[in-house]
């Protein structure tokens, strides 16, 4: 049992330390009062220590900050910096490519590769390119609602898919109902949208039994909730229900590529017909993409009312510019290859089993899961099977205590997690240090 008065008491000391730690971390968030919420994106507020740490550099899996700290980074810019930061052939392919012109609204050759390499390792037959994952999912929704001519797409109950209107549903007692905290939700979400919980198919086959369900967008794995697991049998039963109903699937990719070169789309061998993937492939630069199966292509291009080149609601007029697609090229090409990928996973098993031992030594009721190079523990001992049961489990303060901490002594967890992935650059000995300071947090917490 966690004692709340020992853990507050800690948070205490652990943010009085680091405000002491940071003074022009501190003070460049005080001067930011022309930014709303004094950050770049008000997300940037979710930390746990009262104000964020303000980059200086970022190389391969270590960071700095303006106050000179040197940080082992295991949140990589949620998933976003899978490949390491500044890794050095996306560096090489993205300045060669800026000086010869970023945006000029013509494609360059680079694309097709893209394509070709995201179909083999995907499977999906073509692609098309957006910026963020958000918008990737955003339109292929979009596609899917046309060529389906259905109203709705059902979510898993605390997914995450970017701020994608749709997606923003959760289960509840009383019926479905919109996500606490919403923020100017264009309608009821229940008009657009269904809910099932993850690795419960038979909520599933109730819902896509009103036969209104255009797609199910789902991750493989949750990965916004803790990593939630699918259980044997649910993803298999998931495709034979949506076929059934005549449902599309989408796989979004975009934190379970940790699972591999070809996400858990390839490792568990799965036949979505669309998936969505963003972060990590643009190796720091922002790239996203989305790729369809050639029916649901051919559907499309044969629907000639609908405008899927000017005003039709296809966008992003940065959407596929040369530079996104050349960091692409280069972090698939170079970076995120398969040995690299091997090379993650030993790491995020070191990484796990470190954290095992500690949950063990202590007897805490706490699960460690680990998806690929993606590790994440959650307060809850057997592992949560759905979004629900693990959102219940949340306990904020011991989160902000356990990221304080480690962040006081040169290590970064992702905010909104207690996540750690590994980069090709990450290292045993980095590994090592989160155990040794994971324990000493513990420690101090369990001290009578
Ligand atoms: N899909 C998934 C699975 C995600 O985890 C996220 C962001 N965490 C997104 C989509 C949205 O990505 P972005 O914010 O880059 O648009």
């Amino acid at each position: 049992m966690i004692d709340r008065d020992r853990l507050g008491a800690l948070l205490r000391r652990e943010r009085a330390a680091f405000a002491d730690r940071n003074p022009r971390s501190a003070a460049e968030y005080a001067r930011a009062g022309h930014l709303f919420g004094r950050v770049p994106m008000t997300w940037m507020n979710k930390n746990a220590a009262g104000f964020p740490l303000y980059l200086a550099t970022a190389r391969g899996a270590t960071l700095t900050d303006v106050d000179g700290h040197e940080y082992v980074d295991l949140c990589l810019g949620d998933t976003a910096a899978m490949a390491g930061h500044a890794p050095a052939p996306v560096a090489a392919a993205v300045q060669a490519r800026f000086a010869d012109g970023a945006c000029a609204m013509l494609p360059t050759p680079d694309a097709a590769w893209v394509g070709e390499e995201l179909t083999r390792r995907f499977g999906v037959s073509e692609w098309s390119f957006a910026l963020s994952a958000t918008d990737a999912n955003r339109w292929a929704i979009r596609l899917l609602r046309a060529v389906t001519g259905r109203p709705k797409i059902l979510f898993n109950s605390y997914c995450y898919h970017g701020s994608v209107d749709e997606s923003l549903i959760v289960t509840g007692g009383d019926g479905p109902r919109s996500r606490d905290g919403n923020v100017g939700a264009p309608c009821d979400v229940t008009l657009t949208s269904r809910v099932a919980e993850f690795n419960d198919l038979e909520g599933l086959a109730r819902e896509l039994a009103h036969g209104d369900v255009a797609a199910v967008v789902m991750e493989p794995a949750l990965t916004n909730i803790g990593i939630v697991l699918p259980e044997p049998g649910y993803l298999d039963g998931v495709r034979e229900l949506t076929r059934r109903h005549g449902t599309y699937l989408v796989n979004d990719e975009t934190h379970t590529f940790s699972a591999g070169p070809g996400g858990a789309t390839r490792r568990w061998g799965l036949r979505p017909d669309v998936v969505t993937i963003g972060k990590a492939i643009g190796g720091g630069i922002p790239a996203a993409a989305y790729g369809i199966s050639r029916e649901i292509a051919e559907r499309a291009a044969g629907m000639r009312d609908l405008d899927l080149v000017d005003m039709g609601g296809v966008g992003g007029t940065l959407a596929g510019n040369a530079l996104s697609v050349a960091a692409a090229r280069a972090t698939l090409e170079h970076v995120l290859t398969d040995e690299a990928f091997a090379r993650m996973e030993a790491l995020a098993v070191r990484f796990a089993d470190g954290v095992q031992r500690v949950i063990d030594a202590h007897a805490l009721p706490w699960s460690v899961s680990r998806l690929g190079a993606r590790v994440e523990y959650r307060f809850a001992n057997p592992a949560p099977r759905t979004g629900t049961e693990s959102a219940a489990n949340a306990d904020p303060d011991l989160e902000d205590y356990l990221h304080v901490y480690l962040a006081n002594r040169g290590i970064l967890l992702t905010p909104f997690h207690n996540m750690a992935l590994m980069s090709p650059d990450t290292t045993a000995q980095q590994v090592d240090l989160h155990e040794t300071v994971f324990e000493a947090a513990v420690s101090e917490l369990q001290r009578a």
